[in-house]
């Protein structure tokens, strides 16, 4: 994950892992005359990293990050426990899928949206239980669907009219839907279908006085977004939960905690682990403060790369009483002499590291995916920027050339290297140009569905642009004589049908 200008030590896994090294040997002494973030940075520099960061044992899954048990998966971000997944962000417990962005417990499923236990479901968005369905929104416990939008128990439905089945099975067989061209023609229809379909202001789904959008079993969760699994209480301004996390304030990407507050991608599976501060890339531990990469730990302050170690301070070892002794005179001193950026922002204890010292550039960051900024805009609001890399592919399949049937495609097109439609020209971190791996075409080949003319990161701007934004606005019910209000991630001037939970109820169900 780090680009090749971190000018900072990259280990590999096993490496990282290995006893060859000590990041002890490493410590310092905490200086009164010197800065605190200025400390943890020289600290930081000596230390080597991890190439990417994986919560549990990981099998033939060398390009995820952020993931943990998964097997057989290629270009993977932020879930867990699957296996032969492709191209998937936040997909946890599936199998067999593909492109993917927020989805649980999926099987042969492609391009879909926030879906959840969903088996051979193709083009959806927001559904559960669903299967062998293709282009449905908002829809449960539905078979053999194809271009529906808020139904519920339903099977052999057409554009939401229902069908005998031999009649649906004929329709479907005259749409040729292997054919690219077919299948683009379906997805521009489908939109408009979407846009003119009944939108529940948020997706929330077992929730009790909770705010923000696709939230599962949370209670007193507010302005938190895609939170799922068993059960997260009293949170605000947290996103990405995969199991559960309680009490925790200003979070992106967590297993289960508790007690988190200022974090990047902290936490295990156990409820054990709790009290995590300012911290990035911390397992199975306790009571962290201002730390990066620290596995199986507990009372650390300002510490890089530490397993299984407890009071430490700047990677070096104290006894509790003296680690106790001295973390109180830290915290004041970062409150006395607080760090002072180049932009004049300041930061005592109690802030996250500043950006300026961050090992990404804003570019690189999922920042850039919600809150998208220029270099311009980025390098005044004082963060890094990655320059476009320069690729200078040899194309082997122009995107007009790429055989739209996939029943013409053969074994040949392993290793081609095909051109991206939007040939870097977007603002979605084009690669120009991409490969089909061999999982991928068989898969393609099994669902009978067609290459895609997109590389993998425009295809997942192109999910990333469907999902609402991480924000709320306090808006009315639309429906005619309803006085609700509510807090929803439609904004005001969008032109779908935003209902109450009340109003939705009574249409949908
Ligand atoms: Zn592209
Ligand atoms: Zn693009
Ligand atoms: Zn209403």
């Amino acid at each position: 994950m780090y680009n090749s200008s971190f000018p900072h030590d990259v280990y590999c896994y096993e490496c990282w892992w290995g006893d060859d090294w000590n990041p002890m040997t490493s410590g310092i002494d905490y200086e009164f005359s010197k800065l605190f973030f200025e400390q943890f940075q020289s600290l930081f520099k000596k230390v080597p990293v991890i190439s990417l960061f994986s919560g549990g044992r990981q099998m033939n899954s060398d390009y995820c990050n952020y993931t943990a048990n998964n097997k057989d998966c290629y270009l993977c971000f932020g879930g867990k426990d699957d296996e032969r997944v492709l191209y998937a962000k936040n997909a946890s417990f599936c199998k067999e899928s593909m492109d993917i962005f927020s989805g649980d417990k999926l099987e042969l499923c492609y391009e879909n949206i926030e879906c959840e236990g969903s088996f051979k479901l193709i083009f959806s968005k927001q559904c559960v239980n669903c299967s062998d369905s293709m282009f449905l929104y908002d829809c449960r416990n539905c078979l053999n669907c194809f271009g529906c939008t808020n139904l519920r128990n339903k099977s052999y439905c057409i554009w939401n009219e229902q069908y005998k089945r031999e009649e649906y099975l004929e329709k479907i067989r005259e749409f040729n839907l292997d054919k690219f061209e077919n299948l683009q023609k379906f997805k521009l229809k489908f939109e408009d279908f979407y846009e003119k379909s009944i939108h529940k202001y948020a997706n929330l789904i077992n929730t009790q006085n909770s705010s923000g959008d696709n939230l599962l079993n949370t209670r007193n969760c507010n302005n938190c977004f895609d939170i799922f699994g068993t059960g997260s209480e009293n949170c605000k301004y947290t996103h990405y939960v995969v199991l559960g996390v309680k009490d925790s304030y200003d979070n992106y990407g967590m297993p289960t905690a508790e007690r988190v507050y200022e974090t990047i991608a902290i936490g295990f599976e156990s409820n054990e682990n709790a009290d995590y501060y300012f911290s990035n890339f911390i397992k199975g531990s306790n009571r962290i403060f201002y730390s990066y990469n620290c596995i199986s730990s507990h009372d650390l302050f300002a510490c890089v790369g530490l397993k299984n170690k407890s009071y430490c301070i700047l990677n070096k070892q104290y006894t509790k009483e003296e680690y106790g002794a001295l973390v109180p005179k830290i915290i004041k001193h970062m409150n006395d002499m607080p760090y002072i950026d180049s932009k004049g922002r300041i930061y005592k204890y109690g802030e996250f590291f500043p950006p300026e010292l961050s090992p990404f550039c804003y570019n690189e960051t999922i920042a850039q995916e919600y809150f998208p900024l220029t270099k311009e805009e980025a390098l005044k609001q004082g963060y890094k920027w990655k320059e476009k890399e320069e690729r200078n592919y040899q194309i082997d399949i122009k995107t007009e050339n790429i055989l739209l049937d996939i029943k013409e495609v053969d074994d040949s097109i392993i290793n081609k290297v095909i051109e991206c439609e939007h040939q870097g020209t977007c603002n979605e971190q084009c690669t120009e140009a991409f490969k089909i791996i061999p999982d991928e075409l068989k898969f393609y080949q099994r669902m009978n569905l067609p290459i895609p003319h997109l590389c993998p990161n425009c295809r997942h701007y192109n999910r990333l642009k469907q999902r609402n934004p991480l924000k709320l606005w306090h808006r009315h019910c639309m429906k005619e004589g309803c006085e609700n209000e509510f807090e929803t991630s439609y904004a005001p001037e969008r032109p779908e049908i935003v209902y109450c939970e009340k109003c939705y109820q009574q249409e949908v169900y």
